[in-house]
């Protein structure tokens, strides 16, 4: 069943999914590797579609656009653009996609396919509630160590100030625009453009369903996870 989207809601969530996936080995776009036979993308679109969600642009490798507006069709209305070179790229192409008249920004990648839909609601309600930019966390569990190109141990990071970094992550969509007009090498997230604005982001609390499919083992998490994170209901309540 195709979830509708919400009219009234003040939410767009741009979802870079232009990646081609190296490390997961050989094979299509990892947004379109199946995980329990479907795509990524496609569980991931199903996830962040929650009540106050208005508008979703996905940004798909240019020669799969077609393709992905076909197989997204069935799942909920979602603009397709073609992403770019880097994933900073593509999360310009998408942004450059959204309705004029929507304040709230989440950018979510399409290999967190497992998010929770409370999570992007957490989120935009962090915004929503005056934070310029939020960013969901975890702790850290590993002993982080600094080490040099020969491999030799150069510092150990004070673990009780580090956290996990995942998305969606929020932005008020002047501070976004802002970002991305500053330009800057690419990064792999769009808070640390934020960041280097000066703008401050907040920290909500993450979830370890969240996790990036990055590696072969990601995958068999996933497929593991997915037995005990059943997908979101749908029809969705609507919020007023
Ligand atoms: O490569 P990485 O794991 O950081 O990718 C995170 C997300 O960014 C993935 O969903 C991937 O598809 C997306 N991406 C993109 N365009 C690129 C590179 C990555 O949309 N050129």
């Amino acid at each position: 069943m195709t979830a509708q989207l919400n009219p009234r809601g003040d939410v767009a969530v741009l979802v870079p999914a232009a990646g081609a996936g190296v490390r997961l080995g050989p094979g299509r776009p990892k947004a379109l590797r199946l995980l329990a036979g479907e795509p990524l993308l496609v569980h991931a679109v199903r996830r962040v579609a929650t009540a106050s969600v208005r508008s979703i642009v996905v940004a798909a490798p240019a020669a799969e656009v077609a393709e992905v507006r076909e197989l997204l069709a069935p799942i909920a209305p979602v603009t397709v653009v073609a992403g770019g070179e880097t994933r900073q790229d593509s999360v310009a192409c998408a942004l450059a996609a959204v309705p004029a008249d929507v304040e709230i920004i989440l950018v979510h990648d399409a290999a967190r396919a497992l998010v929770p839909p409370e999570l992007v609601e957490s989120v935009a309600a962090a915004i929503r509630a005056g934070a310029p930019a939020a960013v969901p966390v975890l702790p850290v569990v590993d002993t982080i160590k600094r080490v040099s190109a020969e491999g030799v141990v150069t510092a150990t990071v004070d673990r009780a100030e580090l956290r996990s970094v995942q998305t969606p992550q929020g932005f008020r969509r002047a501070v976004l625009t802002a970002a991305h007009a500053a330009g800057s090498d690419a990064l792999t997230d769009d808070a640390g453009l934020v960041e280097q604005q000066g703008v401050p982001v907040t920290c909500v609390p993450g979830s370890e369903f969240a996790l990036k499919v990055t590696r072969p083992f990601d995958l068999a998490l996933a497929e593991h996870l997915l037995t005990v994170a059943p997908e979101p209901a749908a029809p969705r309540t609507l919020i007023a």
